[in-house]
């Protein structure tokens, strides 16, 4: 658990309680697929494994999930998105995430689907 009032770790430039600890906490559900990303983005950044399972689609979820705690997530830059917004059922996220590992910087980069299912944004796969 982190401070609801630091700078939430997607960079949003809101604080982490009104941003993606709200959808980590189970309070709301990120209305787009960018702010399903953005969420686990921050999940990753602060370890909540549990919040990453379960806004992963069934279809294609691991059964568990080891955050590296070496592994320190330090910007993400969302480079495009497709469809994904309030009135959707689908959407892609293109990014890159920079972090640092053992004092090595380097990022992933990815363009993932995301899928909506009764209201709720799930993560399915990457393109
Ligand atoms: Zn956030």
């Amino acid at each position: 658990m982190i401070d609801p009032e630091v700078r939430c770790p997607c960079l949003s430039g809101e604080q982490y309680g009104q941003c993606c600890g709200r959808f980590h906490s189970g309070e709301a559900e990120a209305p787009t697929a960018e702010q399903l990303m953005r969420s686990r983005y921050a999940a990753f950044a602060v370890g909540d494994e549990a919040y990453l399972l379960r806004t992963w689609h069934p279809s294609t979820r691991p059964r568990r999930i080891d955050i590296d705690p070496e592994q320190a997530w330090r910007r993400l830059d969302i480079l495009r998105t497709t469809a994904g917004g309030l009135l959707d059922q689908t959407g892609t996220v293109e990014f890159v995430a920079h972090y640092r590992h053992h004092g090595e910087r380097g990022s992933l980069r990815e363009h993932s689907r995301f899928v909506r299912e009764h209201r709720q944004w799930f993560y399915v796969d990457a393109l």
